[in-house]
């Protein structure tokens, strides 16, 4: 019987992972640390951003800003943060990989950016 696990998923910065989906090498000097309790609330956030959500229960909806939505294609969760686009291939698992993906910026660029970096 062959075990199928599922492929590993690419948000793994929500569960306190260390390592970013792409470890660049440019970042050689680390000074400081991820601060995940600075991190703007997702309802906060999503709405600095301008995202309109929509709908009840556990996943909200807004219009993509990853792709040229013309409807509300996005699903956000307001606990977490985590964000799972229908029509493209945007998603993740907190506010940091949606800042990240929406501006291009590194993990710690975009933890800088949200206040949640910790310079030392
Ligand atoms: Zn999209």
């Amino acid at each position: 019987m062959a075990e199928r696990a599922p492929p590993p998923r690419g948000d793994g910065v929500g569960a306190g992972a260390h390592h970013g989906p792409s470890h660049d090498s440019t970042a050689g000097r680390r000074r400081g640390r991820f601060r995940r309790d600075r991190l703007p609330t997702p309802a906060e956030y999503f709405r600095q951003q301008g995202l309109k959500l929509t709908g009840g229960g556990g996943w909200k909806s807004a219009v993509c800003p990853f792709h040229d939505d013309t409807r509300p294609s996005l699903r956000v969760r307001l606990d977490r943060g985590a964000f799972r686009c229908m029509s493209c291939e945007a998603h993740g698992g907190d506010v940091l990989a949606f800042h990240m993906k929406r501006y291009g910026l590194s993990f710690i660029d975009a933890a800088k950016a949200l206040g949640a970096w910790e310079e030392r």
